[in-house]
């Protein structure tokens, strides 16, 4: 039978066919996208092993340095030894193969008794969550390691970073809370046993299992055979996924019908937004109530000011004050149009490694003026982002509180008006963009266009091994981003509001 690593059994949960696409084909995956989670993953691993070991007397086992015998050699012998705390502890039994992220020694009788903690990136206990530690504590069982307990340990949103750690003291107590899990654990065991059984079975199959994609594609992971699955399937040129709001439930009803076009769904079934996307994508008529547009901004004076902000997220705050998963801005850009139709561009972009927050409420503040709408897309990011400024900074709460007062949302201005067969049901600025205004794309862009490439080259900016050179070009890729962003917002206001271009990009 061959061995399996804890996430080869999880993959197996999800489904077979994953698991022996991993095993046999694994040249097929896609794993575009997972270098954020993966760096995410290791800031709360470093965390835990300050939290949970503040003396700093633990031993890490490193499986790159030490290979996977090794590190199964070593983590037994000092769990034997009831030597800990031990992290990433090599655990191997029963064909199955997990490193264990905490292991605290909890007593010593005859034998060394521990304490289990997996350590999760999340702010909630997951439900795969327990299946991934009652499958580690079941490998430990077996492996004649003594559990103490088992738990979960999950982030803590509630928590402010307050202490500085310069000095070898890390501020991160609080940061987890812990959840028990030993006997839930536990009485899962033979379940746990049954799981490990049936994957080696599918891993040694000498053909890959038939499973048809569905929901199980994307829960709990999105999993990354996905294009592989679906390479002969027909696509309908107008998914039902290109309906807006469509609740799951009434996709059930139409997709049991038969039906995988939205062109094809009767009218009784759609709200008006939803017939609307239909009628455009079955005629290949844009749908344009320029008159409805026009009104809609008609009553909004000058100057107008247009504004978008890139932020940044810490699973692990690394900045005074702040907290996990926050959105921090690190970024904005700002164009205004001034009553005689001159336009201006400002910006702030701060890409010292320190936290920007405080500059760029103030330079904020500076550049929106006094009066004038200001518009936002999706407004409720912006204003949730200045409330959060406001919150951490008292004495620019009054004026950060009246920007908030003055954000007009330009997204429901666009989508109650104009919607082009393109957009494929999405009235993101970037889908709006190139068939409202052709003559501008995003695809013109260097390095940086959209907002996770921009969070990526942000983190590689601030890193101090980045070469000033490369920080320049980062910093030139982040700029030209975020004002084609607000530029394309008053290209949109512009056309809505039947005036011509005043100004190139
Ligand atoms: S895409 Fe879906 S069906 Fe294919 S391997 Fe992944 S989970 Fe299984």
């Amino acid at each position: 039978m061959p061995n399996l690593t804890k996430s080869k059994i999880m993959a197996y949960r999800q489904c077979p066919k994953r698991l022996w696409l991993e095993i046999h084909k694994p040249e097929l995956r896609d794993d575009s996208g997972a270098q954020m989670a993966f760096a995410a993953g290791n800031q709360v691993g470093a965390a835990a092993r300050s939290y949970f070991d503040p003396k700093q007397k633990g031993t890490f086992i490193d499986i790159h340095a030490l290979g996977h015998s090794e590190a199964i050699r070593y983590s037994s012998e000092l769990l034997t030894k009831g030597e800990g705390p031990v992290f990433e502890a090599g655990l191997f039994a029963a064909g199955a193969l997990a490193y264990a992220d905490v292991m605290l020694p909890s007593r010593w009788d005859s034998k060394a008794h521990w304490r289990m903690i997996e350590v999760k990136s999340s702010t909630k206990v997951h439900d795969h969550y327990r299946d991934d530690l009652a499958i580690q504590a079941f490998i430990a069982s077996e492996a004649g390691v003594s559990l103490a307990s088992t738990s979960i340990a999950y982030i803590d949103n509630g928590f402010t970073y307050t202490r500085n750690d310069y000095y070898g003291e890390m501020g991160y107590s609080g940061l987890f809370k812990v959840l028990d899990l030993t006997e839930e654990t536990t009485e899962r065991f033979e379940e746990v046993r049954e799981w490990i059984t049936r994957a080696q079975e599918i891993a040694q199959q000498p053909v890959e299992p038939e499973v048809e994609t569905g929901k199980h594609c994307t829960k709990p992971y999105a999993c990354s055979f996905c294009s592989y699955c679906n390479r002969d399937k027909a696509v309908p040129d107008f998914p039902l996924s290109s309906l807006p709001r469509l609740h799951h439930k009434r996709r059930a009803v139409i997709e049991q019908s038969g039906i995988d076009d939205l062109r094809n769904v009767p009218d009784d079934m759609l709200n008006v937004l939803q017939q609307r996307v239909k009628e455009c994508s079955a005629s290949g008529i844009p749908y344009y109530d320029a008159e409805g547009a026009a009104a809609a901004l008609r009553n909004h004076t000058y100057p107008a000011y247009f504004l978008d902000f890139e932020t940044i997220s810490f699973a692990v705050p690394i900045w005074l004050m702040t907290q996990p998963y926050s959105k921090l801005p690190f970024q904005y850009s700002i164009h205004t149009v001034h009553p005689d139709g001159e336009m201006q561009h400002d910006g702030f972009l701060d890409l010292a490694g320190l936290d920007p927050s405080q500059d760029c409420a103030i330079q904020l503040i500076k550049d929106c003026g006094v009066q004038g709408p200001i518009f936002a897309y999706n407004a409720g990011f912006e204003s949730g982002v200045i409330r959060g400024l406001a919150e951490r900074f008292p004495d620019l709460a009054p004026k950060l509180q009246g920007i908030i007062e003055r954000i007009v949302d330009l997204l429901p201005v666009v989508r109650n008006n104009y919607y082009h067969p393109s957009q494929h049901g999405s009235w993101s600025i970037k889908a709006v963009l190139p068939a409202l205004c052709p003559e501008l794309s995003y695809d013109t862009l260097n390095g940086v266009n959209n907002g996770g490439m921009a969070q990526e080259a942000f983190l590689e900016a601030i890193n101090p091994v980045t070469h000033a050179e490369r920080k320049q070009q980062i910093r030139e890729q982040l700029n030209a981003y975020c004002k084609l962003d607000t530029f394309a917002m008053v290209r949109i206001w512009q056309v809505f509001k039947g005036i011509p271009a005043t100004q190139d990009l």
